[in-house]
């Protein structure tokens, strides 16, 4: 049975390859491609929310060493095989949600925004996760954001609406009790949608054989190999530039793969949530430093398939957010030197500037870098009145200048998004994709269940 997928799963690769390449094929070729690199154990997922190229184009001009003529590249660059179509199914137009595109990613199905896990028609799709589990490997997510927010719940749960998060925390655990689900590893935020008046659902987890973290530390301590639950927030983790680790997406990565390898492999979603939020808030800062998570994750995942050549990685974005813009107004000129030193969010700092004697010092001391005449008035004539929202905006208006940001919207955009991939069956993934197609090559990847 095994063997038959395998072989299978290989004819499909070699032919795929080698008709990539224009080779003639015999059978026998295909036949030794059985134990093939290209069909791998463990695949790793990752969805990096909101991330079109205006922000894998900013963040390597913000990690750029400006003491070398050319910039440098990030640790994503190597990885690039290709680009893919974002648009959701004809009922919400062009422009995708974050619920739609990844039940496209996850189960290769274009469906209406809002969806998870379902088509238009509301009928429950299989997602690569759950067809995963269902051939014996394990499966996890670990993301920043709730783990019942869109991304993650398209790949474990069926809600005819990504608000729901109730019932989608709900449904991880009764699907669990009913034998469909789906996720032993389940790393992010959310205490809000697990432990509530009416059910305590880590308590239920707990019962059913989950271990239970609810710090970093806590986790890190936690026993390797085992179900693993672990919740970090009430909605989403802190923004990178305020959490007690600014690379916390690469600590839960590390830990999910540790409870998730076995002989038979596995399948891990991980997603860097929070690049999104950053592009709906136009927040340029925090834009820049989740992408500096996402890249040590990638770090990480590149020595992980060293070690682990039987190891495919993905990486994505659902869609952009924001319309970004490197250079706005007419001025050709992008100056990330004044965000690389910040030491808070916009976000943080608007809450704790009401306490400073002098704002324009504290901003400064924040900012890391002199505030001129105009920027001190505008930042003295924050008054209490105002909302911790219009603060902060007078702190990402500064910035925006300074650097030379443009946004377009708060909300997402209809373009193309990139693809990276490596490890083994890495250039399956190789050129003009539409989203649907990334799902249903891991689908194949994966092999026909029956
Ligand atoms: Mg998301
Ligand atoms: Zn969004």
């Amino acid at each position: 049975m095994v063997t038959k997928n395998l072989y299978t799963i290989s004819l499909v690769a070699a032919v795929t390859l080698f008709s990539a390449a224009c080779t003639a094929t015999k059978p026998q070729e295909m036949a030794s491609a059985k134990t093939d690199v290209n069909i791998p154990k463990n695949i790793i997922m990752v969805v990096s929310d909101g991330m079109g190229p205006a922000y894998t184009t900013a963040y390597r001009l913000y990690k750029d060493d400006p003491n070398t003529p050319a910039v440098e590249l990030t640790a994503l660059d190597p990885f690039l095989v290709g680009m893919a179509q974002t648009y959701p199914a004809p009922v919400s137009g062009y422009v995708t949600d974050s619920a739609a595109s990844a039940t496209a990613l996850a189960a290769g199905i274009k469906t209406y925004n809002g969806a998870i896990g379902l088509d238009v028609d509301k009928k429950a799709l299989e997602s690569v996760l759950q067809r995963a589990k269902k051939i014996g490997k394990k499966t996890g997510v670990a993301v920043t954001s709730q783990i019942v927010h869109a991304t993650p719940a398209a790949y474990i749960a069926h809600n005819e609406s990504r608000n729901n998060y109730n019932e989608l925390a709900d449904s991880f655990l009764d699907d669990r009790i009913n034998g469909k689900n789906v996720a032993d590893v389940m790393l992010g935020g959310g205490w809000n949608y697990f432990i509530r008046d009416d059910r305590n659902l880590v308590a239920e987890f707990k019962a059913l054989g989950y271990q239970y973290a609810d710090s970093y530390t806590d986790l890190l301590a936690l026993p390797k190999g085992k179900p693993t639950l672990g919740l970090f927030a009430d909605k989403g983790l802190p923004k990178a530039l305020d959490d007690s680790n600014p690379h916390r997406l690469s600590v839960l990565t590390e830990s999910a793969i540790s409870h998730l390898e076995n002989v038979n492999g596995y399948f891990l979603l991980v997603e860097a949530s929070q690049v999104d939020w950053a592009g709906h808030a136009n927040d340029i800062a925090s834009a820049m430093s989740e992408m500096e998570d996402l890249e040590q994750t990638i770090k990480l995942l590149k020595n992980y398939v060293d070690l682990h050549p039987d190891t495919l990685v993905i990486l994505t974005a659902d869609h952009s957010t924001g319309g970004l813009t490197i250079g706005a107004d007419g001025d050709y000129r992008w100056s990330p030197e004044f965000i690389q030193n910040m030491k808070a969010s916009v976000t943080m700092m608007s809450e704790k500037m009401m306490d400073e004697e002098d704002m324009a010092l504290y901003v400064e001391d924040v900012f890391g870098f002199a505030l001129n005449d105009d920027e001190k008035n505008r930042i003295s004539g924050i008054s209490i009145d105002m909302t911790p929202r219009a603060r902060e905006s007078v702190l990402k208006s500064v910035l925006d200048k300074r650097t030379n940001t443009g946004w377009t919207t708060s909300g997402h955009t209809g373009i193309d998004v990139e693809v990276y991939a490596f490890g083994a069956g890495a250039q399956a993934f190789a050129g003009n994709l539409n989203n649907i197609d990334i799902a249903k090559k891991i689908f194949e990847l994966l092999g026909d269940v029956e």
